[in-house]
């Protein structure tokens, strides 16, 4: 026995990790299916999640049909949760997380064990950095995520920069170039490895169109340059194996180099818990019920595949609360996964990743490239499932496609492909 482990554990139904929008509709999902010991613990001092930090409007279109600010849309929710009583721990950290649903928190140094009948992970993703993309070059100072950006200048009332470049076309990056801009920052551009934008079309309108700020696609960054602060970049067109083409590197004088160019799920406590991975989206493997590999252990949010909108995240996190209470409730029961889902031609990734077949479901899924007036198509072993016709489709865009319960019946393997 350790230190830690004669630490008296205490007892709780379902248990929360993370107190952003996934979180928090988690705990609320929970409380409302008959859960009365529910426990949602978040590091930050305050809830709302990496939302406190999106000053501009846009969420909540699908849920609220009003175009909230992010501290507005978790405001909501907040609000909702303390009008059900339901118990949060913020300025608390989850250390760890066993198999059996022990977890090891942390407040300002004092340390809790919980054992729990349910744990619902909802841990968000960080910000790939310069780092986890190698690019060569000085060291200087002014290059950031573009989230740490808008954490300094939305938060701390920091301005970042004067003269900007970008480095990826993803929503922050692309949500940054604008509030750069109107703060009277020059945004020389955006510079995106891709042959399209890695963010929503109506973010490429709104954040660059709206204010004459040029993306250039299939062209990255080679070299960082500047002693002290940064000084410029040289950039370059990629051929189509992604490979800087020599002969058209040119320089970009700037002062500021946003990176924005990907997240990454915060899943080290979900690996550690012995939880399936799924190598696509770094999230876990998940059932229709939002239930790990692991039983017991759901999980939604960013932290389980990175999603385009917020109300998608509330409405796939209210299920896995839901379905953890009634896990709890009722002695620990788990649903048999008869059916698998697989993604095929043209599709990144679906999810989730096993059906019971006893429910009706939704998929969420993304394609690999953009595509035009288009079908995604589910298959049985060749029979069609389900179909969904679309105008456009974009990896930027999360694409939903419902499936009644009465279509699963005999079903054993799906396939879900671009037709
Ligand atoms: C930097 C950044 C900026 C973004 N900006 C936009 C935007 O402008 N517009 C937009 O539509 N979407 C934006 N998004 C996407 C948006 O974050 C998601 O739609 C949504 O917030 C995901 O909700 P979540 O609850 O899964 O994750 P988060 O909002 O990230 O919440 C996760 C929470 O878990 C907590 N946590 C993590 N680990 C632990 C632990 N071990 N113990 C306790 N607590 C823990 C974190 O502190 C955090 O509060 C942004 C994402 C990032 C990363």
């Amino acid at each position: 026995m350790n230190g830690r482990e004669r630490i008296p554990a205490e007892h709780r139904s379902v248990v929360v990790v993370g107190g952003g929008p996934a979180g928090l509709a988690a705990a609320i999902a929970a409380k409302e299916h008959g859960c009365d010991d529910v426990l949602l613990v978040e590091r930050d001092h305050i809830l709302g999640g990496i939302l406190n930090q999106c000053i501009h409007d846009g969420f909540g279109l699908h849920t609220f049909k009003e175009a909230l600010s992010g501290p507005e849309y978790a405001d909501r929710f907040i609000r909702k949760l303390r009008g059900l009583h339901i118990e949060t721990a913020e300025g608390t950290i989850v250390l760890s997380l066993s198999p059996d649903r022990v977890l090891e928190v942390s407040t300002r140094g004092a340390l809790r064990r919980i054992e729990a009948d349910a744990v619902v992970l909802a841990m968000g993703c960080r910000e790939r950095t310069r780092g986890a993309i190698s690019i060569p070059g000085r060291r200087p100072s002014g290059v950031y995520t573009a989230g740490a950006a808008q954490n300094f200048m939305n938060l701390e009332n920091i301005m970042v920069g004067r003269n900007v470049a970008i480095l990826g076309s993803g929503d922050i990056g692309l949500i940054m170039a604008r509030r750069m801009t109107l703060e009277g920052a020059r945004v020389e551009a955006v510079f995106e490895i891709l042959p399209y934008s890695s963010g929503l079309p109506r973010n490429i309108q709104q954040c660059l169109n709206d204010y004459n700020i040029p993306l250039f696609l299939n062209t990255t960054v080679t070299e960082i340059l500047g002693a002290g602060r940064l000084e410029g970049i040289k950039v370059a067109q990629v051929g189509s194996d992604r490979a800087p083409i020599c002969d058209t590197e040119r320089f970009v004088p700037c002062d500021t180099l946003l990176l924005s160019v990907g997240l990454i799920p915060e899943n080290e406590l979900t690996r550690e818990a012995g939880v399936a991975i799924d190598p696509v989206t770094s999230g876990a493997v998940v059932d229709d019920r939002f239930m790990t590999s692991v039983p017991g252990i759901f999980s939604c949010g960013n932290v389980l595949h990175v999603h385009d909108l917020v109300d998608w995240v509330s409405v796939e996190a209210a299920q896995a609360g839901a379905f953890a209470a009634e896990y709890a409730g009722s002695g620990r029961r788990t649903a048999e996964r008869t059916i698998s889902v697989v993604p095929g031609a043209g599709v990144r990734y679906t999810l989730p990743q096993a059906l019971s077949g006893d429910q009706a479901c939704t998929l969420s899924l993304r394609v690999q490239e953009p595509w035009r007036d288009r079908s995604v198509v589910v298959t049985d072993n060749g029979r069609e499932v389900a179909r969904k016709r679309m105008m456009r489709l974009h990896p930027a865009e999360m694409i939903r496609l419902d499936i009644a319960v009465e279509a699963l019946s005999g079903c054993s393997s799906l396939e879900v492909s671009v037709g």
